[in-house]
């Protein structure tokens, strides 16, 4: 059954999503970090990726598997390479800062590939191709999941990878950049868990049962014997999540999906490839191209056609003015999680006062 969702301001949550992550022994910076990315990806739209995600992560704290305060460790280093390590930190951090150098080097050398290995889950990717693009340059995400396998190869009935995303974000002058940002599952993990908090079912053809029938229950990807998720676009998508494994972690000394999950924590690893147009002497033409070639897309009866990031955007301009809804389960975890480490929402985040009980009752 449908719940109604709670309505939450953005700025009052993103204080309590900071809280909380100071209370569970974070630092500032750190807990600003990761409430920053948790609010955005709730503000673009992706519940999954937002602070829906708290409960788990506290639960991977509580069980070692997540640890807070961890710094990148470098592993190998030049003047336009980086790997490093994130230690099974948090992923709004080390993916924060292994892009931040990567930044630093794609302006000074043109190009940089960044490998971030074994860092706990680094939320949306589209955050990190965002992060480029508001410094000016070209970015390509390549990435893989370790954790329960949940996504079964094209042509198989098992479990076999996660739901691997991948991301591209090329900026443009005075305007929003493009932001190409998915998993290659049909349907992300998160977002299963989200339908399933809203008593909501799922598009069909995006999941299996155990023994192999399609079903629309998303409890389904969270019982035993666990469903199993489709690959997006057959053998195309499956493709892509494949060299997502390879690139994202093989490449860059991580670990592959091998076997059913050893820990608690989503592990992920991205190999990142960011761009300066500035040195390939193409900063004044990419964008005027790019508008040329979206308004062909858009001639022809297809104009109300959508660029990768449109949605996004319409969603966070939405939400920034009408506040932020959360499903009334997500909620209520939340606030159980955030005590759980001894933090309290406060009193005036709702923007409806529809759940103000879940915060007096819990
Ligand atoms: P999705 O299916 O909503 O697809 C999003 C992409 O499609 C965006 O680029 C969006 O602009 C574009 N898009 C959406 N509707 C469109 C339309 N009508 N026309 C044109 N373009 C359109 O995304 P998803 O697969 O559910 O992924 C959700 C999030 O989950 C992503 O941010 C992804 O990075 C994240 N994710 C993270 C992990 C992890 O382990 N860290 C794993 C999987 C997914």
């Amino acid at each position: 059954m449908a719940v109604e969702p709670v309505l939450v301001d953005e700025g009052r949550l993103h204080d309590y999503v900071a809280d909380i992550f100071l209370a569970a022994s974070s630092s500032d910076r750190e807990a600003r970090l990761i409430a920053r990315h948790l609010v955005d990806s709730n503000l673009r739209g992706h519940d999954s990726h937002g602070v829906g995600s708290i409960p788990i992560y506290v639960r991977n704290l509580q069980s070692g598997d997540l640890l807070p305060n961890q710094s990148l460790t470098t592993v190998t280093e030049t003047d336009s390479l980086l790997i490093c390590d994130g230690n099974g930190g948090y992923g709004q951090v080390m993916a924060h800062d292994a892009i931040a150098i990567g930044i630093v080097k794609a302006r000074d050398k043109g190009v940089a590939l960044v490998g971030l290995r074994n860092s706990h889950h680094v939320g949306r990717i589209g955050h990190w191709a965002e992060q480029c693009a508001a410094a000016g340059l070209v970015s390509i995400h390549f990435v893989n999941v370790v954790s329960d396998p949940s996504v079964a190869p094209f042509g198989g009935v098992a479990a076999r990878v996660g739901t691997n995303p991948f991301s591209v974000g090329i900026p443009r002058d005075g305007k929003r950049p493009i932001v190409l940002d998915f998993a290659t599952s049909k349907l992300a993990v998160g977002k299963v868990r989200v339908a399933m908090n809203q008593g909501k079912p799922l598009p069909p053809g995006a999941l299996l049962t155990a023994d192999g029938q399609p079903t629309t229950d998303p409890s389904i990807l969270f019982g035993q014997p666990k469903g199993i998720l489709l690959p997006f676009g057959d053998h195309k998508g499956w493709g892509l999540s494949f060299v997502c494994e390879l690139l994202g972690a093989a490449l860059t000394g991580g670990k592959t999906q091998s076997g059913p999950k050893k820990r608690n924590a989503t592990i992920n690893c991205m190999l990142s490839i960011i761009i300066s147009p500035e040195h390939l002497g193409t900063t004044d033409v990419i964008s005027p191209e790019i508008d040329t070639f979206v308004g062909w897309v858009r001639s022809g009866g297809n104009a109300g056609v959508l660029l990768p990031g449109d949605l996004e955007a319409a969603t966070t301009d939405e939400r920034k003015a009408g506040g932020v809804p959360i499903d009334a389960i997500s909620w209520s975890d939340i606030v159980a999680a955030g005590r759980q480490v001894g933090a309290e929402p406060p009193a005036n985040i709702h923007r409806d006062g529809v759940a103000d009980h879940i915060t007096q009752t819990g």
